[in-house]
C-alpha cells in the first residue's frame, strides 16, 4: 500500500488561513448542530440501550428499509435484502474488491478516476484498464476493445464524477449497460444537483441484475457519521455481508440510528435545498474566477452538480510543480495526475468548490492564477 498523496496534502491544508480547494469536503458550517444534538437525545430516549448494542452486520433494518424505499424508482423495486449498510461508501469499494477480485483480475476504470478505489484494489493485485473521460463522462465507445480482456467489473461514477464533475449522458448510460459486464456504479454525489435534469441511474436502467451501486450520507448528512451502503442483487449483498463481518462486525449502531432519526425528522428535505443553493453559488464563483484570471489556453469542466471542477492547463504546465508555491500562498489544490493512471494528466488540477465561502473562493482562484502566471 502506498500512502495516499491526498491524505498527506489534507494534513497540510488543515493549517488555519489555508484556502483549500483540495479535499472533497462539505462545509461543516452548514451542519445543523442543534438538529444533531436533538437527534442524539431522541435516539437515546426512543431506542435506548439497543442503539448502543452490537447490531446485525447488514445494518439496522429500518435504515435498510429507508434506503431501499428512497432508491426504488420507476421500475426498480428494492427491499432491505438489496441493501448492505457500510462504514462509508469507501467500505463498499473495499468489499467489492474482496468479494469480486482475485490477483491478476482486470477492472475497467475511468481515467481520471477516484483514486481511493485504486488504493482499495491495488493491494489485491488488480490490474486497471483505463477508459477516457470527456464532457459526457466515460467514453463508452472505447469499451469494446477492453472487453476482449475480460474485465471482472467496470467501475464508473456516472453522476458528477470525482475528480472531473462530469455526468455520463443518457445515451452512454444505455450503451454501457449493453456491454454486459458487471458494473459498479459509485454514486455519492447524485443529490447535489444545481441545475439540469436528473438522469436515471445505471441501477434504474439495468434489467439484468448486473449493476451494484454504492451510496453515502457523507455528502448529504455528514461524513463523520461514516454511513454508506451498497445496493445490489441479494446474493452479492450476502457475500459482501460475510466479508464485512470479518472487517468490522457491523457499522456503528448508534450512528445508524442517528442517521435514521435525522432522516425521519425531515433533515434531508430541509438541508439539501440549502446545500444546493450555497454550493451552486460557490460553483458559480469559481467558474467566474477561472474565466477572469486563469491563463489563456486553460480549459475546465462545467459541472451541473457535485463538488469538483477539473482544470486542464496549457500543455507543458505541470500542475504538481505549482503546488508548493500555491501552498506558500495559502491555497491548496490536488494535482490531477493523482487521479490518472499511466502518468497522464500532468497539466490538470482538481478544485473543490464546496468547502470555502464565496469570498475565499474568489481570493483563492485569483492567487492560484497569480502563482501560475508568475511561474
Ligand atoms: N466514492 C467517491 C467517488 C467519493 O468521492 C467518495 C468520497 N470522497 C467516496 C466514495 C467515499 O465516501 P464515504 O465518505 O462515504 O466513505
Amino acid at each position: 500500500m502506498r500512502p495516499s498523496a491526498l491524505r498527506q496534502l489534507l494534513k497540510a491544508t488543515a493549517r488555519p488561513g489555508m484556502i483549500s480547494f483540495a479535499g472533497g469536503l462539505p462545509d461543516a458550517e452548514l451542519f445543523s448542530l442543534e438538529r444533531v444534538q436533538a437527534a442524539v437525545g431522541a435516539v437515546l430516549s426512543r431506542v435506548g440501550g439497543r442503539a448502543l448494542q452490537y447490531g446485525e452486520t447488514e445494518g439496522v433494518a429500518e435504515l435498510r428499509d429507508w434506503i431501499a424505499a428512497h432508491y426504488s424508482r420507476g421500475a426498480l423495486h428494492l427491499t432491505r435484502e438489496n441493501v448492505l449498510v457500510t462504514t462509508g461508501a469507501q467500505q463498499a469499494l473495499d468489499l467489492a474488491g474482496r468479494v469480486l477480485l482475485d490477483a491478476g483480475d482486470r477492472v475497467v476504470v475511468e481515467n481520471p478516476t477516484y483514486m481511493a478505489a485504486l488504493l482499495a484494489w491495488q493491494p489485491l493485485g488488480a490490474n486497471f484498464l483505463p477508459v477516457g473521460v470527456d464532457a459526457g463522462g466515460m467514453k463508452v465507445e472505447e469499451l469494446p476493445a477492453l472487453l476482449a480482456q475480460r474485465p471482472k467489473m467496470i467501475y464508473v461514477m456516472p453522476t458528477f464524477q470525482n475528480p472531473t464533475g462530469v455526468t455520463l449522458t443518457r445515451k452512454r448510460r444505455v450503451e454501457l449497460l449493453q456491454c454486459g459486464a458487471p458494473v459498479f456504479e459509485d454514486n455519492p454525489y447524485e443529490e447535489l444537483r444545481y441545475e439540469g435534469e436528473r438522469l436515471p441511474s445505471l441501477l434504474e436502467l439495468d434489467s439484468g441484475a448486473r449493476v451494484f451501486q454504492a451510496g453515502t450520507f457523507s455528502k448529504t448528512l455528514m461524513p463523520g457519521l461514516r454511513i454508506g451502503w451498497v445496493i445490489g442483487p441479494p446474493p452479492l449483498i450476502e457475500r459482501m455481508g460475510r466479508a464485512k463481518q470479518a472487517m468490522d462486525l457491523h457499522t456503528s449502531t448508534f450512528n445508524q440510528h442517528l442517521a435514521l432519526e435525522l432522516l425521519q425528522t425531515g433533515y434531508m428535505e430541509e438541508f439539501i435545498p440549502r446545500l444546493r443553493q450555497v454550493y451552486r453559488e460557490r460553483r458559480d464563483a469559481m467558474l467566474d474566477g477561472l474565466a477572469k484570471y486563469f491563463p489563456p489556453g486553460s480549459t475546465w469542466t462545467k459541472p451541473e452538480g457535485g463538488m469538483f471542477i477539473f482544470v486542464t492547463l496549457p500543455e507543458g504546465m505541470a500542475a504538481a510543480k505549482y503546488l508548493p508555491l500555491a501552498l506558500e500562498r495559502d491555497v491548496a489544490f490536488v494535482p490531477g495526475e493523482e487521479f490518472h493512471l499511466q502518468g497522464a494528466g500532468r497539466n490538470t488540477m482538481r478544485l473543490n468548490f464546496t468547502k470555502m465561502p464565496v469570498a475565499e473562493i474568489k481570493t483563492g482562484v485569483q492567487r492560484l492564477a497569480e502563482v501560475l502566471a508568475g511561474a
